[in-house]
This record gives C-alpha cells, structure tokens and sequence, in this order.
C-alpha cells in the first residue's frame, strides 16, 4: 500500500488554502478578510506564520512529553484566562517561520530530547495556510509528529485540510454551554460548534484525540459537568486530560470567579465526576501544574526577571522566566534532566512534589490556558 506523505497530502490543499487568505473564512467568526493583502481579521493573523517562542517542554502530557513547543502568533478566541494573551497580538517580538526555520527548529527539538512538534500559540488553525504551504514545501524525513494543539473553533472544512497531517489532535474542550465561552472567549455558538468538530475527529482518528478541560472557578456546573458528561456519552474511549493549575491572569483580576483560585471543593467535585463517569484521564495530568518547561529567551536578552504566582495548594508558578533562571529553578525542584523520567513518563513536578512535601517550583505555559 503506498502511504501518502503529508508534504503531498498539504499540497492537496494549498488551492483551498489560497482561497482562504484571500477571503477567510477559517474559523466561525468568518471574518472574509484578505489577508494576503494586509487585512486583519479578528485573530489578527497575517499570510504567513509567525511565533514568539519555542521551548522544550518536560510537563506536557506523558504521552507527549518532551515536546517542543511553537508558539504562534493569531488566536480567534479572547479567553480572559489567557496565559500567552499579552504575546500574541505584539507585532515586535515575533518571527517568521520558513520552511529552512521550521528544519533547524525541528532539528534542534529532536536534538534536546523532543518527540514532537507541538503547534500552539495562539491557535493553529488560525494560521493554517501558512502552516500547510511549510509543510507542502518540506521534506517528510524533516517535518517530526505534529502535534495540533487546538482549542478546536474552526471550519469543518479546516479540520478536513488537514486529514493524516497532525500525529497527535490536542483539542481544548473549554466551556459547557455557548453562554459562558461567549462571554469568557467572545465565541458565538461555541457549544455547537465544538461538539460538532469533536465527532468528526472522533469518527475520523479517534486514537490520535487527547481532550484537554481546564476547570474554570465558578464554572464546575455549568461548564465541566456538562463538558465531562457529553465526553462521556459521545467519545468514549477517549483520553481526557482534566485540568485543575487554574492561574489567575491580569484580564481575570476583580472578576468574581475567574478573579480567584480553584478551591478544594471544585477540584474533588471535578475529579470526582470525571471518576464516576468513567472517563479515561491521562495519568499526570489531573494533579499536575504545568512545569519545567524551559522558554527561549534569546528575545529577553539575560535579565533575570520573572513573574511569580504563589497559588493556594503552596505551588509556585514561574512565568516567562529567561533560561538561566529557569535552569536554576528546575535544579531547585528537583527537575534536572539528569534525574527527570525516562521520555515515555512525565519528568517534573510530580516526580518532585512525591520527594518534597514543600512548596515547588514550576512554570506556567502550558496548561491550557489559552
Ligand atoms: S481565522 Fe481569523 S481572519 Fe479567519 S475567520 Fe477566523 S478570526 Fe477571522
């Protein structure tokens, strides 16, 4: 049987691509800009691909860990918990991604330990002619397992475009109900949307579907319950990576239930749903903040500057730390590659937290929030 690669498989599309930059309509919002002539729609997504950084990451899940994140610029959701929220939009920091760019990227990601290459950002679908054109215009043996780390708001025809391309469906199932991803992400009938989007990768490659939920504060009932609930009934089977590292961001401050924590009792009311449904939860994930993940800084220069969140589980949350600074805190956390897990487990902070009952260090960039 001859396997198509998935250089061949994007040059199928780039036709379809070409139509969508020049009137897009990539996602719901249908914005039918043309954004090869400088227009902006409200992802504020160029033609090309654009990211702001790229790191190693050692907390992603299990299965996916290390894994080499690419963070890209664009995202047609405005979810107020947005970790990256601040970096997306800023037209300074940003660079251009080549097809000679994305070879040295990946190579570098093989050569630190990476698995994969995990596309987030921001969103990918939003910049997802520009992704095809770089993988149509690459070498198989170059391009490493793609991971689409997605929040999933697209056309059905962009889901379609990329059949056999990503190894691994990473898709944030946020919210439970269209009235709550409307006002939290400016998302019109996100509910609808999402379920609909979610069969058909089901039908589709149900093995490469790992679903992520961040439980929101003051969200437990309306959001994760009828999240988990329908996971349960229409995919199962599927792998579910339930979140609890929520972080309060500057855009959430002063908001009754995003302005806070997650408390105990929302916590154990999530996770015990999600054992009474019988869901398939990714071992690590649950209890697991987001950690020892290693932000390039070359766009930071070497000042040691950082912001730190102390949560009330005790856990101390690193953001956008330049790498010397990140190098001491994982040796401080116990998180040091020469003594991190073996690729196929999660090396960090669970491995860390079972030797320190203390307070730990970690990172925040990747737990879904976004
Ligand atoms: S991808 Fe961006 S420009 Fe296109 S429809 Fe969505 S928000 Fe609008």
């Amino acid at each position: 049987m001859t396997t198509i690669t998935r250089p061949e498989r994007a040059r199928r599309q780039l036709d379809w691509a070409a139509e969508q930059l020049a009137n897009c309509r990539l996602c719901p919002h249908r914005c039918a800009v043309n954004r090869r002539r400088g227009k902006r729609g409200r992802c504020g997504a160029g033609a090309g691909v654009a990211y702001f950084q790229e790191f190693v990451n050692f907390s992603e899940e299990p299965e996916l860990s290390p894994s080499h994140a690419l963070l890209l610029t664009g995202c047609n959701l405005r979810c107020t918990f947005c970790h990256t929220a601040e970096r997306l939009h800023d037209p300074a920091p940003v660079r251009r991604l080549t097809v000679t760019g994305l070879r040295r990227l990946a190579a570098r990601g093989r050569a630190e330990g990476a698995r994969n290459l995990n596309l987030y950002g921001g969103e990918p679908f939003v910049n997802l002619p520009g992704l095809l054109a770089l993988v149509a215009d690459s070498a198989e043996a170059d391009l490493p397992p793609l991971v689409w780390n997605t929040n999933l708001y697209c056309a059905a025809e962009a889901l379609a475009a990329l059949d056999g391309i990503p190894a691994v469906w990473l898709a944030d199932f946020k919210f439970g109900n269209n009235r709550c991803a409307e006002k939290i992400a400016g998302a019109t009938a996100y509910w609808d949307v999402l379920r609909e989007r979610l069969l058909e990768l089901y039908r589709r490659e149900p093995g490469k579907l790992l679903l992520r939920h961040l439980v929101l504060p003051g969200h437990v009932t309306c959001c994760t319950e009828p999240v988990l609930r329908w996971v349960a009934a229409n995919l199962p089977g599927v792998r579910v990576s339930l979140r609890t590292a929520y972080l309060v961001m500057p855009a959430a401050r002063g908001e009754p239930d995003l302005g806070r924590f997650l408390t105990p009792a929302e916590v154990a009311q999530a996770r015990r749903l999600a054992a009474e449904l019988g869901l398939e939860l990714v071992p690590g994930a649950d209890s697991a903040p987001p950690a020892a993940a290693a932000p390039a800084a070359a766009d930071r220069g070497s000042v040691l500057e950082a912001e730190f969140v102390l949560s009330p589980r005790g856990e101390i949350y690193l953001r956008n730390a330049p790498r010397e600074m990140m190098r001491l805190a994982r040796e401080l956390a116990g998180q040091t590659p020469a003594n991190a897990n073996p690729p196929e487990h999660c090396p960090g902070v669970r491995q860390g937290a079972k030797r320190r009952p203390e307070p730990f260090l970690t990172t925040d960039d990747t737990d879904g929030h976004g």
